[in-house]
């Protein structure tokens, strides 16, 4: 059994286990005022307080405990027919037993085994009624309200906890699973496409006037050389020194990105050219110290250019493209270069 599948009989257990032994009261209240064979005894007391660690360990010895835990519940819907039929159909007592597994079947497999467990339900209570003719005696009394007072109130509780639990689970894997499709895996930045939608986010809000963004795209120089001097993990290892210097260097508002290969994006919000030059020659410094420290291949120098937000832009492709094209002129002008667009 592996801890994931295992998990699903565990959530099941403890609010099976809870229900079943206040349910046993709610019934037996009724079943003591009726003439009631030994054998129901028995079974309602191995429902009771026997049933629910066994359902627990056929569903935990299995390999796919899912589709155990659904057989478990039409076997207590089951016994949940034949409680109806034992105590001549009392009013109160049956509603509540109908309407708790009709809620565990449908939170457990949906309108499907919601369906099965009535079917099972219906089959129990008309053998049953055959088999033990019952009366007809729907009047609860005031202490057989009193024996289903702890299955209403407790009951629900546990379902509803157990419920919680299981969406804020849900959220939680919801959560990291959206992190996922949004981080590039080799360096933990934002990936390409994460990263060029917050770039519209930002030209919405510069065309606004609400920020002052600039966006600043950055290549490292001859990186083909790294991996064709020192092999393929080498230059992944640059690339992986790079991300970790750009994402200390960067303020705590910019958003850096990787674009593709060896090209990464920065977005960069409230600062004006000299700060943004400032920023990005200490990145290039940084990169250089970084480099002598942590690797034994000679350093690569970075090419960047960026594009402050202009009326101009008329969209977030062609802010891009502006620093794409000052990218192409800091190659040009022999790399280890900032150009700004514009200029
Ligand atoms: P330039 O100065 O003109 O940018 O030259 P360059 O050698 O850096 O050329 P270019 O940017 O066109 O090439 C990038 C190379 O990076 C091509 C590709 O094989 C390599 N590359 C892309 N992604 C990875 C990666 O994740 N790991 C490694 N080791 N290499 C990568
Ligand atoms: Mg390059």
């Amino acid at each position: 059994m592996t801890s994931k599948t295992g998990s699903f009989a565990k959530r099941l257990y403890l609010p099976r286990a809870l229900g079943s032994a206040v349910g046993f009261w709610a019934v037996a209240a009724v079943l003591y005022t009726l003439p009631t064979p030994a054998w129901i005894w028995g079974l309602l007391a191995f429902q009771g307080f026997v049933w629910p660690h066994l359902a627990f360990l056929l569903a935990r010895r299995s390999a796919i405990p899912y589709i155990v835990e659904r057989r478990n519940l039409l076997v207590e819907s089951a016994f949940g027919g034949l409680w109806v039929a034992a105590m001549h159909f009392n009013l109160l007592p049956t509603t509540l037993l109908i309407s708790m597994l009709c809620m565990n079947s449908i939170a457990v497999g949906g309108p499907l085994l919601l369906r099965l467990s009535l079917a099972s339900l219906t089959t129990a209570v008309l053998a049953f009624t055959g088999l033990l003719n019952p009366g007809f005696a729907p009047e609860t009394t005031p202490l057989q309200v009193y024996a289903c007072i702890p299955m209403l109130a407790v009951y629900p509780l546990a379902v509803g906890g157990a419920a919680y639990h299981l969406s804020a689970k849900l959220a939680a894997h919801k959560r990291a699973f959206r992190e996922h499709s949004r981080t590039d895996m080799q360096t933990g930045l934002l990936n390409q496409s994460a990263w060029r939608s917050i770039l519209d986010e930002e030209y919405e809000l510069a065309k606004r006037g609400l920020a002052r963004s600039a966006v600043a795209l950055i290549d490292l120089d001859h990186f083909k050389a790294i991996n064709d001097g020192y092999g393929h993990l080498a230059g992944d290892a640059v690339i992986k020194l790079f991300s970790e210097v750009l994402a200390k260097v960067k303020g705590p508002t910019d958003t850096a990105g990787r674009i593709g290969g060896d090209e990464f994006g920065l977005i960069i919000r409230g600062s004006n050219i000299q700060q943004i030059r400032a920023t990005l020659a200490r990145l290039q410094q940084r990169l250089q110290q970084t480099f002598s420290e942590r690797l034994d291949v000679p350093a690569v120098s970075l090419s960047i250019g960026f594009a402050e937000f202009s009326v101009h832009d008329d969209s977030a492709e062609n802010w891009l493209r502006a620093a794409d094209l000052a990218l192409y002129e800091a190659k040009g002008q022999g790399r280890n270069q900032i150009a700004a667009a514009y200029a």
